[in-house]
C-alpha cells in the first residue's frame, strides 16, 4: 500500500498519530491492482470469469482475483482481506439464498459499504426480492447465461468506477473532518508562536508528509519587503537565524514572494507555498517542502485549510498586538508597569526567598527638560536612556519603563548595584545633536525582605524613591520596614483626618497676642486643633502636613477662615472692637486658584472687617516663586487684610526681596525667643529681626514667650508685641471671650 507506507514514514519521523484519518487514495490491492472477489461453488465459473476479465485494466491498473467457493469461505476472505473493489457473487450455493446472506453479512456485519456487489445466478427463474437489491446496495443482478464476456466486462468496469468514486468521497470526507479538527485546534491557540508552529504541523498532517517548512509574516506585495520568520520546522529550521532567512534560502524566499504576489497557494512538485491574507498589516506565507507531489484531492483540502486558517492567524496577530499594547511601552519598546508587576510576581512566586532586587530609576529634573526643550526632545531622551540601560545592564536584569520618567530594573541582587547603575548616567546622551547630561535617583527594595504582593513591592520601591528624592537627589535609598510603617501610618491618619473633619472633630483654639508695654491683648492667633473620637489630641504639626499633602487643607483652610471670622464677630459683639484675628495659611492654600475668591467670600459672609484680619504665611513659603508671591500678596492686600510672615528668621529671606513683598508684620520664631535667655548667643537673631522690622517699617511680634525675662528683654530690644504661654495658652472660643472680659476688668480696675 504505497500511500500508507509514506504515511507511516511520516508518523515515525514526527511522532504524529492520525493513521486512521488519512485520506487514503482510492483502494487497491498490492501492486495497485483492483481486487475482485469471485464467490461461486462452481469452479468453472471461476476460471471462465478470470479468463474473461483477466486482461481488463482500469485507469492503468490491472485486476487481481480472489476466490471463494462457499458463503462461509467468502466470509473469511472478506474478514481478512482489505480493499476489495467488487464481489461477483453466486446467489445459490450451500443454500438457495446463501448469496443473499453473504450480502447482508458484508453490509451489516462487516460494515463494508464501498465494495460493489454483482449478483449472478445460474437459475434463470430465480430472482432475489427487490427489497434485498435496494436495501443492500447491490449493483447488478444477472443470470450467468446473460453475462457474455462483454456484458461482464462492462458490469465490472462500472462497479469499479463506482467503487473508486465512493472511496474518493470517503477520502475527502475524512480529509474535511481533518481540516475542521485542525482548524478547531489552531483556533484554541492564542499565542503567535503556538499558532504558527501549529499551522505547519497541521498542514503536514493534511499532506501526509513530514513537517518540513517555515511560516513567515511579510509586508503585502507592493510594500517594501519585510520578512519575519515566525516558525520553522524540519530541515527548513536550519535556514532561519534570528527570525530571518539565511542567504542559502533564496529559492524559498522567491517561492514565498511568488505566492504573495499571486495571493494564492502555489503547488510545485517538491514544495508548496501557502498564502494567508492578513487583514491588519502583514500577510502570512508558509513554505512546505514536499517528498512527493500533492494529488488533487489533498490540494483541495489544503486550500480549504489555508483559507480557514488565514482568519485565525489574523486574529492571533491582532491579539499579539493587543498583548503588546497591554504589556509594552510603545515609546521604548520596554515592558511596561503591568508587565513588570508580572515579572516581579514571578520572582516572588519562585519558591524560597527570592534573591532579587527591584529598583526604580527616576530621571532627575526630567519634567523641566521636557518643558524647556519640548516633548519630542524628552521622548528622544527617554529612548536614549532606555537604550543605554539595556545595553549596559546585565542580561539577567529585566528593564521596564513604568511611568513618565521612571524606569525599573529587576533581577538578582548581586547584579543590581545602585552605584553601577547611577554611573551609567555619567556620560552625556546625544539627543538631536546635543549633549545632554542627566542624573538619576534610585529607590530599591529587596524582595527577600518583602512579604507582600508584587504591586506592594513596587509601592515600597516608590516610597524609597520618594525618600531619596527629598533627601538626596542623584542618590539611592533601600526601602526599610520603618519607611513602610511610617507611610502606612500617614495614610491611616489621612483617612482619619478626612472623616474626622467631616464629623466635626476639628476646632479652633485662640491664643491671645498682647502689647508688651500695656500687657493688653490686641488680637489672637487662630490655631487648629483635632480631637479624635476617643478624646486624643493629634498635634497640628503632625496632621497639617498630611492635610497639605492630601489637598484636604483647601477645604479645612476655608473652614478655618470662616470659623475665625465668625469668632472675630463674636469677640466684637462682646465689645472688643480693636481686636485682630490672625489666621495661618499654608502654601498649598495660598497657591490654590480659588484662594482669593474664598477669602473674599469668608469676609463678606461673616461681615468681618478685613482690616481686623491678618494672614500668617511662613517664611519658607515667602521664598518660593517670588514673582507669583509678590503678585498674590498685592492682590490679597487689596481685599483689605494684612499679612504677617510667620516663623521669621528660620528661612533665608533676602532684604531686598522682603522690601518688595507687601507684608505688614514679622513674627520672630519661638526658637529665637527661647535663645534670648537659653543660649550663649543670646539675643542676636531676635535683635536683628527687630532692627530689620524697624528699618523696613514693619510691625514685629515675638512668639513663644514663656517667661517674664524674655518679655522684658524683648521689650528692651524694641519689640512691641508678643504671644506666648506667659500671657495665655491657646483658648477654647468661649474661654477666649471670658479671658478678654477678665482682662478688660483688671485693666479697668
Ligand atoms: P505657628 O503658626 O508658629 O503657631 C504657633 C505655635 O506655637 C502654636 O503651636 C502654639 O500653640 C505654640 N505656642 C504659642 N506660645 C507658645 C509658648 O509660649 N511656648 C511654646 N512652646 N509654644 C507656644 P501649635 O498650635 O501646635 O501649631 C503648630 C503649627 O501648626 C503652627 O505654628 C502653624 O504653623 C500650624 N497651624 C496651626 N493652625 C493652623 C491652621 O489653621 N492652618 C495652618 N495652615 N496651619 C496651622
Ligand atoms: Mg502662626
Ligand atoms: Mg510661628
Amino acid at each position: 500500500m504505497p500511500p500508507s507506507n509514506t504515511l507511516s514514514g511520516a508518523v515515525q519521523d514526527d511522532d504524529l498519530v492520525f493513521v486512521d484519518e488519512t485520506p487514503a487514495a482510492p483502494g487497491s490491492g498490492p501492486g495497485g491492482a483492483w481486487r475482485v472477489l469471485i464467490v461461486d461453488d462452481d469452479a468453472d465459473v471461476h476460471s471462465t470469469t478470470t479468463f474473461a476479465l483477466g486482461s481488463l485494466e482500469m485507469h492503468g491498473r490491472p485486476l487481481e482475483f480472489l476466490h471463494a467457493y462457499s458463503r462461509a469461505q467468502a466470509e473469511r476472505v472478506l474478514e481478512r482481506e482489505r480493499d476489495i473493489a467488487v464481489v461477483l457473487l453466486d446467489v445459490v450455493m450451500e443454500q438457495a439464498d446463501a448469496g443473499l446472506h453473504l450480502v447482508r453479512y458484508i453490509r451489516d456485519t462487516l460494515g463494508l459499504h464501498d465494495v460493489r456487489i454483482i449478483l449472478r445466478t445460474g437459475q434463470p427463474g430465480y430472482a432475489p426480492e427487490m427489497d434485498a437489491i435496494r436495501g443492500y446496495d447491490i449493483n447488478d443482478y444477472r443470470t450467468k447465461s446473460e453475462l457474455t464476456r462483454t456484458k461482464l466486462y462492462t458490469s465490472v468496469a462500472a462497479a469499479i468506477r463506482a467503487y473508486e468514486q465512493l472511496r474518493a468521497l470517503d477520502a475527502s470526507r475524512t480529509g474535511l473532518a481533518q481540516v475542521v479538527r485542525a482548524n478547531a485546534e489552531l483556533m484554541a491557540l492564542h499565542s503567535m508562536g503556538e499558532m504558527t508552529q501549529g499551522i505547519l504541523r497541521e498542514a503536514a498532517l493534511l499532506l501526509g508528509q513530514p513537517a518540513d517548512g517555515l511560516l513567515c509574516a511579510c509586508a503585502p506585495a507592493g510594500r517594501p519587503a519585510a520578512w519575519q520568520v515566525l516558525a520553522s520546522c524540519g530541515d527548513c529550521a536550519a535556514l532561519v537565524a534570528d527570525g530571518a532567512l539565511a542567504p542559502a534560502a533564496a529559492p524559498l524566499a522567491d517561492a514565498i514572494a511568488r505566492t504573495l504576489e499571486r495571493r494564492a497557494n502555489v503547488y510545485a512538485d517538491d514544495h508548496l507555498t501557502l498564502y494567508f491574507r492578513g487583514k491588519s498589516h502583514s500577510d502570512f506565507a508558509a513554505y512546505l517542502r514536499l517528498r512527493e507531489p500533492v494529488d488533487a484531492l489533498r490540494r483541495g483540502l489544503v486550500d480549504v485549510f489555508a483559507s480557514s486558517i488565514a482568519v485565525g492567524l489574523d486574529n492571533v496577530a491582532l491579539m499579539t498586538d493587543l498583548q503588546r499594547a497591554a504589556f509594552y511601552d510603545p515609546l521604548t519598546g520596554l515592558p511596561n508597569r503591568t508587565r513588570l508587576v508580572e515579572l516581579a510576581e514571578d520572582a516572588l512566586g519562585s519558591h524560597g526567598r527570592p534573591d532579587a532586587t527591584l529598583c526604580l530609576v527616576d530621571i532627575d529634573h526630567f519634567a523641566e527638560t521636557n518643558d524647556a526643550l519640548g516633548h519630542q526632545f524628552g521622548d528622544a531622551l527617554l529612548v536614549a536612556v532606555a537604550q543605554r540601560l539595556r545595553a549596559r545592564l546585565d542580561a539577567r536584569l529585566a528593564l521596564a519603563r513604568i511611568g513618565g520618567d521612571i524606569f525599573a530594573v529587576l533581577g538578582p541582587c548581586a547584579e543590581l548595584d545602585p552605584l553601577a547603575l547611577q554611573s551609567m548616567f555619567t556620560g552625556p546622551f546625544s539627543i538631536e545633536g546635543q549633549d545632554v547630561r542627566v542624573s538619576a535617583t534610585l529607590g530599591l527594595v529587596r524582595l527577600r525582605e518583602h512579604d507582600g504582593s508584587a504591586a506592594d513591592a513596587l509601592k515600597d520601591a516608590d516610597i524609597a524613591l520618594k525618600r531619596a528624592k527629598t533627601q538626596q537627589r542623584g542618590g539611592h535609598f533601600y526601602f526599610s520596614r520603618g519607611m513602610g510603617v511610617e507611610i502606612r501610618e500617614r495614610v491611616r491618619l489621612m483617612h482619619a483626618l478626612r472623616s474626622g473633619f467631616a464629623r466635626g472633630e476639628l476646632f479652633l483654639a485662640y491664643q491671645p497676642q498682647i502689647d508688651l508695654a500695656t500687657r493688653h491683648p490686641f488680637g489672637a492667633e487662630a490655631l487648629l486643633r483635632w480631637r479624635t473620637e476617643d478624646g486624643r489630641f493629634v498635634p497640628p504639626d503632625r496632621f497639617i502636613p498630611i492635610a497639605e499633602y492630601s489637598g484636604l487643607i483647601i477645604e479645612i483652610g476655608a473652614w478655618v477662615l470662616r470659623e475665625a471670622c465668625a469668632e472675630l464677630m463674636r469677640v466684637r459683639a462682646a465689645g472688643h472692637l480693636d481686636f485682630t484675628m490672625s489666621v495661618n495659611v499654608s502654601q498649598v492654600q495660598f497657591r490654590h486658584p480659588q484662594f482669593i475668591p474664598m477669602l473674599r467670600r469668608a469676609i463678606e459672609e461673616s461681615g468681618a472687617p478685613p482690616e481686623r484680619i491678618e494672614l500668617e504665611i511662613t517664611e519658607s513659603m515667602a521664598m518660593e516663586e517670588p514673582d507669583l508671591l509678590i503678585e498674590r500678596l498685592a492682590e490679597i492686600k487689596r481685599t483689605g487684610v494684612s499679612i504677617a510672615i510667620d516663623d521669621f528668621g528660620t528661612g533665608f529671606s533676602s532684604l531686598s526681596y522682603l522690601q518688595r513683598l507687601q507684608v505688614d508684620r514679622l513674627k520672630i520664631d519661638r526658637a529665637f525667643v527661647t535663645e534670648i535667655t537659653g543660649s550663649a548667643r543670646g539675643s542676636s537673631i531676635a535683635e536683628m529681626v527687630i532692627e530689620l522690622g524697624r528699618n523696613l517699617g514693619l510691625s514685629i511680634i515675638a512668639e513663644g514667650v514663656e517667661d517674664e525675662r524674655q518679655a522684658q528683654i524683648l521689650q528692651a530690644l524694641g519689640c512691641p508685641l508678643a504671644q506666648g504661654f506667659l500671657f495665655a495658652r491657646p483658648l477654647a472660643p468661649q474661654a477666649l471671650i471670658e479671658w478678654l472680659g477678665r482682662d478688660a476688668l483688671t485693666h479697668a480696675a
